[in-house]
């Protein structure tokens, strides 16, 4: 039996043990998550192990990153099943704070995440990526990593740390691992289990649109607008209920590429029944 994760719950005694592992020349990774772990994350989890000498994982479902109506209240939680898949993955240490802990009452700062938030997620989530940059920082504040580890799943997320850790010269280089999906293709995800059998089925459309219009790029494929109709197309003829959006970017500015000029990220975010899923692949 792996041994357990140490469980941390208090901030400063979380900075006080990396800080002393640093001190003793240790390499430290840190792989923030939300919990609910899936063969995604523990692939972030099994590269920080591979890579450094301890990781600290972090859990914790970040409040000011939904929005009001969004589903926070019923995103999944399942710490003990967590840790166990922690420790087979290796990882040492698990930083699991509360809401309160992380944002007291008197808490007033967050930060103004970069341009590129305000693209695609930011335009149908405005206020997400503040979340998310404010808690990212919050975290690096406190585990002090040398390396942390991020999905590609999440690929505008990625763009936005990695920019705001080089705008505001955070110490900590950013990692981002390949999207790790079922056998049917379907993107690993804690908001799956939401779905019903059918729409699991209709999900699964994502990915074969991604693959499609992959494959008519690679082909030789230029014309953006035509590729943003055809995949448009495949997700309503696949039973969505609605398109967030299906874009074709440049993979560093988030602008729409038309003509298409390699490499390129497709990006694609829907509702499956009342399941929000996003996914994406890059053309080089
Ligand atoms: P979350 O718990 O959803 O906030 O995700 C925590 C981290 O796991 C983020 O960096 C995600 O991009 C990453 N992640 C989630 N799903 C996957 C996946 N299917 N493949 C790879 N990484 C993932």
């Amino acid at each position: 039996m792996p041994e357990a994760p140490v469980v941390i719950h208090d901030p400063v005694e979380m900075r006080t043990l990396t800080k002393s592992l640093k001190r003793a020349g240790k390499k430290v990774g840190c792989v923030p998550t939300m919990g609910a772990l899936h063969e995604g994350h523990l692939s972030l989890a099994r590269a920080s192990v591979a890579e450094t000498d301890v990781t600290v994982a972090t859990i914790f479902v970040n409040p000011t990153q939904f929005a009001p109506g969004e589903d926070l209240s019923k995103y999944p939680r399942q710490l003990e099943a967590d840790l166990k898949l922690l420790a087979e993955a290796g990882v040492q240490y698990v930083f699991n704070p509360q809401a309160e802990t992380m944002y007291p009452p008197n808490s007033s700062t967050s930060i103004a995440p970069p341009k590129i938030s305000r693209k695609l997620e930011g335009e149908f989530r405005p206020t997400h990526f503040g979340g998310v940059a404010t808690i990212v920082l919050k975290l690096f504040n406190i585990v002090g990593p040398n390396v942390a580890f991020f999905g590609q799943k999440d690929f505008q997320q990625v763009a936005v740390v990695s920019q705001m850790v080089r705008d505001l010269n955070v110490p900590v280089e950013i990692r981002t691992c390949p999207i790790v999906r079922d056998t049917d293709g379907l993107a690993l995800s804690s908001r799956n289990i939401y779905l019903s059998k059918d729409e699991r089925e209709i999900a699964l459309t994502i990915n074969k649109t991604l693959a499609h219009v992959q494959k008519q790029i690679e082909d030789g494929q230029r014309d953006g607008f035509e590729v943003v109709t055809e995949m448009r197309q495949m997700l309503i003829d696949g039973g969505v209920s609605s398109i967030d959006y299906a874009a074709v970017v440049d993979p560093l500015t988030l602008e729409s590429s038309d003509p298409i000029q390699l490499p390129v990220a497709l990006l694609i975010a829907v509702y499956v029944g009342k399941t929000r899923l996003i996914d994406n692949c890059v053309v080089t």
